[in-house]
């Protein structure tokens, strides 16, 4: 959705959206039932949460510890995302933006502060068009897609605010 202020390719060389500690295996992305169908016939393993939402099942060995991280299955880690944009799931597209709960319930818009893509002035302008022409785009799809507002964790900005 950002690509051309963050690159593919530059997200190919950092994957740090695409490999989760056992700890935060929760953060994987939550696919709709259609976009799950046609990742299933590509042969990637997913699991279902216990709030019925469908997710990648990722692979801890037996005893990893929780800091362990285990890659997303659509990840190469030497090229990046195996998947073709239109089917990554719409969390992905919207990173290092997530939409987010703060505890009074209110929608909050985050960035992400380690992403190493964000320079001063890409920081800036990434804000710019979140907060502006993207956000009723944003809107329609917390409104669409409850499931993938996460709560809120302090490792974000809160850029936009309800
Ligand atoms: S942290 Fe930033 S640069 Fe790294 S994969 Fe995520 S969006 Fe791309
Ligand atoms: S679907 Fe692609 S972009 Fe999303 S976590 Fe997996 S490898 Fe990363």
């Amino acid at each position: 959705m950002l690509t051309h202020l963050i690159s593919a390719d530059r997200c190919a060389t950092c994957r740090l959206c695409c490999n989760f500690r056992r700890s935060s295996a929760w953060e994987t992305p939550i696919l709709t039932p259609e976009l799950a169908d046609l990742l299933r016939l590509r042969g990637l393993p997913l699991r279902s949460r216990s709030d019925g939402s469908i997710t990648f099942s990722l692979h801890f060995p037996e005893h990893a510890p929780e800091s362990f991280c285990a890659n997303c299955p659509a990840l190469n880690p030497d090229s990046g995302c195996t998947l073709p944009r239109e089917l990554r799931p719409i969390e992905c597209r919207l990173w290092p933006l997530r939409l987010m709960r703060i505890s009074s319930g209110a929608l909050v818009l985050g960035l992400y502060d380690a992403c190493p893509a964000l320079s001063p002035a890409v920081r800036k302008q990434m804000i710019r068009e979140a907060t502006g022409t993207l956000l009723p785009t944003l809107l329609r799809i917390a409104d669409e897609q409850p499931g993938i507002v996460r709560p809120f964790h302090p490792a974000y900005s809160v850029i936009w605010q309800e």
